[in-house]
């Protein structure tokens, strides 16, 4: 489920987006000041931000700051419709602007497309009889869930993401771990076995000799 954040603090309003946002099918968390949006930020996952600037305490402006190392879109939501605070809140980083009073079937909208834009919509693959839900980061086999760590799950995904292509390991460990691969380590042997056993892909999963691993879907 995409997860979205409302940082405002007027009650009517948060409750009012919350609303509209959760029949739209979103999951929606509502912080009232930005300590308690970056107090979320923190410990939370969420796949877009809608972000009021007139905040007690830390304004939207000075969060927004706090934001954007997160990569995660923001759509600023405030009353102010002065042009120079557009462009402020634009070139911040933010990905659009919507002014109060708003009519909730326009946010909705924005929300949609700034979601497409980020590749957020709830995208399912299938492959070698897995269903991957990478919004929820379900895996699941003939309608089970198979449990798998985060370095499996993002293993599994890039073979699903580059079916039939030969990938290095040192193009896996990178993509996967973040850093530098070292020349014999074995791990991502290891995570790709691990992998293998709890989806049943030994037959698909194939070894490349001297290169890596494919996978054959
Ligand atoms: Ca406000």
């Amino acid at each position: 489920m995409i997860r979205i954040l409302t940082v405002e603090d007027e009650r009517a309003i948060s409750n009012l987006i919350r609303m509209s946002l959760e029949k739209a099918g979103y999951s929606c968390t509502c912080a009232y000041d930005g300590a308690e949006a970056a107090e979320l930020l923190e410990h939370s996952r969420f796949d877009l931000i809608l972000l009021d600037i007139m905040l007690p305490e830390i304004d939207g402006f000075e969060l927004m700051e706090y934001i954007r190392p997160t990569e995660i879109p923001v759509i600023f939501i405030t009353a102010k419709a002065r042009v120079e605070d557009k462009v402020k809140g634009l070139r911040l980083g933010a990905e659009d602007y919507i002014v109060k009073p708003f009519d909730t079937a326009e946010l909705l909208a924005r929300v949609d497309v700034v979601l497409r834009r980020y590749h957020k919509d709830q995208a399912v693959f299938e492959a070698g009889g897995l269903v991957i839900d990478t919004c929820s980061m379900q895996v699941k086999k003939d309608g089970k869930e198979i449990k798998l760590t985060k370095k499996e799950y993002d293993l599994l995904l890039l073979f699903v993401q580059n079916p039939g292509r030969a990938l290095y390991r040192d193009t896996i460990y990178e993509h996967v771990w973040g850093g530098e691969y070292q020349f014999g380590s074995k791990t991502v042997d290891l995570h790709v076995q691990r992998l293998r056993r709890k989806t049943g892909w030994d037959g698909i999963l194939k070894a490349v000799n001297k290169v890596g691993y494919r996978l054959e879907v």
